[in-house]
């Protein structure tokens, strides 16, 4: 992947050319990320609205994560259920999915997400595709969001009815990821970047990109970001990209973000995306606190979750005894959420179709 460093620092001349530009490309993000764009933020949100409104109308797509496993061999510093946390380690079994997804099904989602860990005996792909088949048969869109496969994988979960994948690079900067990767099969760097393109061949309908922010400078993980998501647009065009900008939460490990990002620059970011990939779902999640994600609601964001755990299970009623993956931050439920939606002139909706993504095959 070829990354395109600006020569010279973004001037307000920059960024006023990048928001009157019809023909957005990677130094057009470069000068809408720059500092010196951070006094358009005004600006920004109302290019990025007028496109998200041309593009997305005033609906917001809502989806659910399910996780079915919390097994992990990796030792990302981040993350709550990595191996040196102590966590209780379990899975749900096929009698517990179907309760879980029932739960969910009740509350209206038709597009679910299952989460594992990194592959190990008790989590591995025939795990998951049991879930697969058990979500479609419930679900209208399934997506994993796992451990990185080989193309064969992706056609076995694709093949059992999961159109998506997401598959985070964390971050672009080979020697902090290779830091905050402190051992397992996630310290392969290459491996995970390469992820994505394996699902296209196995011919997934939509892949999730994205970086956790906080771990590394924002400006150019968000650079390689647009790379990538260019790259695979380009070689697997008949396939979905959506985009996802998640921030470090509190997790039981106490890890402290060194870059951390706050709010304007998030904003900044979300807008800049909508900006330069017009037509592209960008996602946020309960990560973020319900003022953010209101304001973010239409606004660049065109796809939420909505009464999420990050907890093995916990829809249905059982009371999940691990701690989570990571805290949330905006605990509404489902009703709530959807009425704020629509208190705000947005649709909130639960089945989307994706025409655009029907076509099979990616030359
Ligand atoms: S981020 Fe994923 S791979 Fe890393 S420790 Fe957490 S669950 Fe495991």
């Amino acid at each position: 992947m070829t990354v395109t460093t600006p020569a010279r620092p973004s001037t307000a001349e920059d960024v006023e050319r990048a928001l009157a530009c019809d023909d957005p490309g990677a130094s057009t993000l470069a000068a809408l990320l720059s500092p010196a764009a951070s006094t358009y933020l005004e600006e920004m949100a109302q290019r990025a609205l007028a496109l998200t409104r041309r593009h997305f109308g005033r609906t917001v797509s809502l989806y659910t994560p399910l996780y079915l496993a919390n097994h992990c061999s990796n030792g990302c510093e981040y993350c709550g259920f990595a191996s040196d946390r102590p966590q209780r380690r379990h899975r749900l079994e096929p009698a517990d999915m179907v309760r879980e997804m029932d739960a969910l099904n009740d509350l209206g989602f038709e597009d679910l997400l299952l989460l594992t860990g990194e592959r190990t005996q008790l989590a591995d792909v025939g795990f998951l595709r049991k879930g697969v088949l058990l979500a479609a048969e419930r679900f209208h869109h399934v997506g994993v969001e796992t451990f990185p496969m080989t193309t064969p994988e992706y056609a076995r979960l694709a093949d059992a009815g999961c159109s998506g994948v997401t598959i985070y690079q964390e971050t672009y900067d080979p020697v902090l990821y290779d830091r905050f990767h402190r051992w397992g099969p996630k310290k392969d760097y290459r491996d995970r970047l390469e992820a994505p393109a394996r699902a296209m061949a196995a011919e997934m309908r939509t892949v999730g990109l994205g970086v956790l922010l906080g771990l590394a400078d924002p400006i150019p993980d968000a650079l390689r970001l647009f790379q990538h998501a260019s790259d695979l647009r380009k070689r697997y065009w008949r396939s979905g990209i959506a985009l996802s900008f998640p921030r470090i939460r509190p997790e039981p490990g106490g890890f402290s973000p060194p870059f951390p990002v706050d709010k304007a620059m998030l904003a900044r970011i979300v807008f800049a995306f909508r900006i330069v990939l017009p037509d592209v779902p960008l996602l946020l999640s309960t990560r973020e606190l319900p003022a953010f994600r209101d304001a973010m609601a239409g606004l660049g964001i065109t796809k939420m979750s909505a009464g999420s755990r990050t907890t093995v299970g916990g829809y249905s009623g059982e009371k999940p005894d691990d701690a989570g993956q990571f805290q949330v931050s905006d605990e509404r439920g489902v009703p709530e959420f959807c009425a704020m939606l629509r208190e705000r002139g947005l649709e909130p909706i639960f089945k989307n179709w994706d025409r655009i993504f029907q076509g099979a095959g990616n030359g």
